[in-house]
């Protein structure tokens, strides 16, 4: 197969794009793809702060070394899972990694943090699976250091467990801030649509979709879900 973009040998095929790439014009093709999702979904301008969460594996130092390379100010974050040797060569590889590139690495250990939260700990005292434990430590650790460090933080809604939250959080409001939540955010329709479906003025729609969302916040927060 020749590459897509300069007909050279192709070192990478992307099926499901009906493409190949040669080794440079899959890392422009991918930083492009990169650079495109950040716009398309306003995710974070050059301006802004990123705490880039690293677990020392190939994924996530990938999506640092893109940020970085685009021109983002990120600063790397690993947190230490205190699961034996597992972590310290994850930790070795994000070190490095940060070093050779002259990246800021902030390292936090929960082991360190205080007794008995290393992963493997958590999962035996709450005898939740370590991925459960594992998981809610994490998010608490990484909001924890965004907000030290005065990162802005993103609230991550897009963990399965969240979701759920979330879902469930909107099936139990009352009917009408239900109907608002539905039609204006999830289906997101214009406030005129909704208040002509609903046989209301736009303004009630304005003021049910504010409460609706304080309400859903407080659950939320309640739940644990969310800060
Ligand atoms: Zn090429």
């Amino acid at each position: 197969m020749k590459c897509t973009r300069c007909r050279a040998k192709a070192e990478v095929e992307l099926r499901s794009h009906n493409a190949g790439f040669c080794r440079p014009c899959y890392l422009f093709y991918f930083r492009r793809q990169v650079e495109r999702a950040i716009a398309a979904e306003h995710m974070f301008t050059h301006e802004e702060r990123l705490l880039v969460a690293v677990s020392g594996g190939t994924d996530s130092l990938a999506l640092w070394d893109v940020l970085a390379e685009g021109g983002y100010r990120t600063t790397g974050l690993y947190l230490g899972l205190g699961i034996g040797t597992y972590s310290d060569r994850s930790h070795d590889k994000a070190v490095k990694f940060a070093e050779q590139r002259g990246l800021e690495l902030r390292v936090v250990s929960l082991r360190e943090e205080g007794p008995g939260l290393a992963v493997p700990d958590i999962a035996a005292a709450t005898r939740r699976v370590p991925c459960s434990a594992c998981g809610t430590m994490k998010r608490h650790y990484f909001d924890t250091a965004a907000l030290a460090g005065d990162f802005d933080v993103l609230e991550d809604l897009t963990q399965a467990e969240s979701l759920e939250c979330l879902r469930k959080a909107v099936s139990a409001l009352p009917e009408a801030y239900r109907e608002v939540v539905v039609l204006c955010e999830l289906e997101e329709m214009p406030y005129l649509e909704a208040a002509a479906v609903l046989k209301c003025s736009p303004g009630t729609i304005a003021s049910r979709l504010a409460r609706a969302k304080a309400m859903l916040k407080t659950k939320l927060r309640v739940q644990g879900c969310v800060r």
